[in-house]
């Protein structure tokens, strides 16, 4: 198997609930469990849209972990390096939307199999080969195995001549805006595009207008940086220029899993080598397909899907 894309972190369920404005302190319904986790939604929208990814991580022993692998697996993702752990349960995430577009979270993760994935488990022969290696914020910020095992990967990956993206992610649930800063460093200055959405973008730098942040992103390292607007679709920055990228029309209904679709999108937009324009027209296009069903990796489209939705612009 030829793997060219791998993400590491943390996969988990979520658990969501049923209508917007229900607050995760009063009683209400819930729905799910769908399968989730960022790497773990960006890995599924990889391998659909036609290049062989990989995920490394960690599922309990239990079915919610038996959920997310048979969903991997059926989509195509590799699975070898996770590991699933008899003496840990699989991570949770609680979610509920409000009527402002604002969502609230509650993490299971840091103590749940999530949160223990080993150094062991970075193996130097699967890494080596892999074109882009793919990390998030939101693994970064589980606890410190979790980053010395991405720090690690990373290592690998840029000495054997892949490239690395990395989305911030950021998840102020986790952990405050000064550690994220700091824990985020080693991964900006060593990747080739970051990926974040307005709100990253200005809390990573502290500049309050996001356009200047991005630009003052490139100076952390990275040759593009590609800012998410939801409905309004991307920006793609490169020290020379700056191109905004419109997205498509859609009914959304639930955001979760675009900003990790998008930068699957990306990765394999970039993989084919195409311009930089062509390269987040194809993302939009992802990560507008991605919020028409409820669940994070539930509308994954797969490639048909998103050269249709491309094909119906012209
Ligand atoms: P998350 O962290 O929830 O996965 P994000 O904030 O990282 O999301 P978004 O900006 O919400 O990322 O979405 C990523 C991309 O998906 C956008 O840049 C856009 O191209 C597309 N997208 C998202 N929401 C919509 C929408 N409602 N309509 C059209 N396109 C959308
Ligand atoms: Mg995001």
């Amino acid at each position: 198997m030829n793997i060219e894309v791998v993400s590491v972190g943390e996969l988990l369920v979520e658990v969501m609930r049923e209508k917007v404005g229900q607050p995760l302190d009063t009683p209400g319904t819930f729905v799910g469990p769908f399968a989730s986790g960022a790497p773990a939604i960006f890995a599924d929208a990889v391998a659909k849209l036609g290049v062989q990814s990989g995920i490394i991580g960690s599922v309990g022993k239990d079915d919610f972990g038996k959920l997310i692998l048979e969903r991997l697996n059926q989509d195509g993702v590799d699975i070898t390096y996770v590991s699933s752990l008899k003496d840990y349960t699989t991570g949770v995430a609680f979610v509920t939307y409000f009527s402002d577009g604002s969502r609230k979270f509650i993490y299971h993760l840091p103590q749940a199999a999530s949160g223990k994935i080993s150094l062991d488990q970075i193996d130097k022969s699967y890494l080596s080969g892999v074109k882009y290696l793919h990390i998030m914020g939101s693994s970064l910020s589980i606890n410190e195995q979790c980053q010395k095992v991405c720090y690690k990967a990373v290592e690998i990956v840029k000495n054997s001549g892949g490239k690395i993206s990395f989305d911030p992610n950021l998840r102020p649930e986790l952990l405050s805006v000064e550690k994220i800063r700091q824990i985020c460093q080693p991964v900006l200055s060593s990747c080739e595009v970051i990926l974040p959405s307005e709100d990253e973008a200005k809390m990573l730098t502290g500049n309050k207008d996001s356009l200047t942040a991005c630009k003052e992103l490139l100076n952390f390292g990275p040759k593009i940086v590609i800012l998410k607007c939801g409905a309004r679709g991307s920006v793609v920055f490169t020290p020379n220029e700056k191109i905004e990228v419109p997205s498509f029309k859609v009914k959304e209904v639930d955001p979760t899993g675009a900003g990790d679709c998008f930068d699957a999108g990306v990765v394999v937009g970039m993989l084919r080598g195409w311009n930089l324009k062509r390269v987040a027209k194809f993302a939009n296009a992802v990560g507008a397909l991605t919020v028409g069903k409820k669940g994070p990796m539930e509308g994954t489209p797969n490639l048909d899907q998103v050269n249709h939705l491309l094909a119906g612009e012209k």
